[in-house]
């Protein structure tokens, strides 16, 4: 049962969902990142309520804050209204659906023209999409903005025993495939790529095939990676946690594949600090860690390593 995980059985093992109103979005924040010219930008980040991804990845906890339903016509322009009000002015937005934004089940294409009007003021907007779905509608949206689009895909691995496990429904020729495809549009990616997915439980082994991922992705033409360490919580995951077929990743991990991506010198690599005390076993480093590791997601410059004790290989 441990090696065949179909979208049923993760589905079943799901506890429930938090309870959202479909005209708010469930979350927004205001923070920075590198530029992909050089210098800071602001970025205006805005989490949209929408309905639950179509597809069932294995290690996906963003059904958590989707709604069942469609949400109701203009409801998600109604939304960004609602954050831009009470968000300062930034370079670039990102809309992120807890899904994929070019899913017409989830944001219907006549909604595009009024969610693009929202946009004006913004040089970049990023959005999330599945390799399956870069297709005529990403264009479309395109043509519509004025400024630049950027769609960030999970690749998740490229690792042969555990890409297929994750019912992500694709292979890494369908990644580079949906990357050539929108590069040719002009369109910038960003990939999402995991460490210590289900499958890969040994502490190098795993760094490697992030490392490996990170170069795949790059080697397609990506932009820039964002790594995200694979936390328990969904169900699934805790399943597998606890027949040895997955491991939370180490604080040391993260750092480790930071820095092995950032010495490519193939584009940014960013990772993903939300809600990473899971990773820490220790409180007298965590912090500065952290921080550390914030800073180099700005200055995309490997960092002097904080000393602890409790630093000790990958532990
Ligand atoms: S495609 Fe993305 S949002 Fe959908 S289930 Fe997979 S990881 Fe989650
Ligand atoms: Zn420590």
């Amino acid at each position: 049962m441990h090696d065949n995980f179909d979208s049923n059985t993760i589905t079943s093992l799901r506890s429930g969902k938090n309870k959202l109103n479909p005209f708010l979005p469930y979350h927004f924040l205001h923070e920075q990142e590198p530029g992909l010219l050089g210098g800071i930008e602001s970025v205006n980040t805005i989490f949209l309520t929408g309905r639950e991804c179509v597809f069932k990845c294995l290690m996906c906890d963003l059904w958590k804050n989707t709604l069942d339903e469609l949400s109701p016509p203009g409801a998600i322009v109604k939304q960004i209204d609602y954050a831009l009000e009470r968000l300062p002015k930034a370079d670039v937005i990102k809309l992120y659906n807890n899904g994929n934004f070019f899913d017409t089940k989830t944001i219907p294409a006549d909604e595009y023209p009024a969610i693009a009007n929202r946009l004006n003021d913004y040089s970049r907007i990023i959005v999330e999409n599945h390799p399956q779905l870069c297709n005529q509608s990403c264009i479309e949206f395109s043509k519509l903005l004025k400024g630049k689009l950027e769609i960030a895909i999970g690749l998740e691995t490229i690792h042969p025993g555990v890409l297929p496990r994750l019912n992500k429904q694709i292979t890494p020729n369908d990644f580079k495939k949906a990357v050539l495809f929108l590069r040719n549009h002009d369109i910038d990616v960003r990939a999402f790529v995991l460490l210590n997915p289900p499958y890969l439980t040994d502490a190098a082994e795993s760094i490697l095939w992030t490392h490996k991922t990170i170069q795949f992705a790059f080697d397609c033409g990506v932009a820039r990676c964002a790594i995200i360490p694979v936390r328990p919580g969904n169900g699934a995951i805790d399943v597998l946690w606890r027949n040895n077929y997955y491991t939370p990743p180490s604080l040391a991990m993260l750092e480790k594949v930071f820095e092995n991506g950032l010495s490519l010198h193939q584009g940014q690599v960013f990772v993903d600090t939300w809600d990473i005390e899971f990773l820490s076993k220790c409180d007298l480093c965590f912090k500065s860690r952290k921080e550390r590791m914030e800073n180099m997601n700005l200055s995309q410059q490997i960092a002097p390593a904080i000393q602890c004790t409790c630093i000790t290989n990958y532990e």
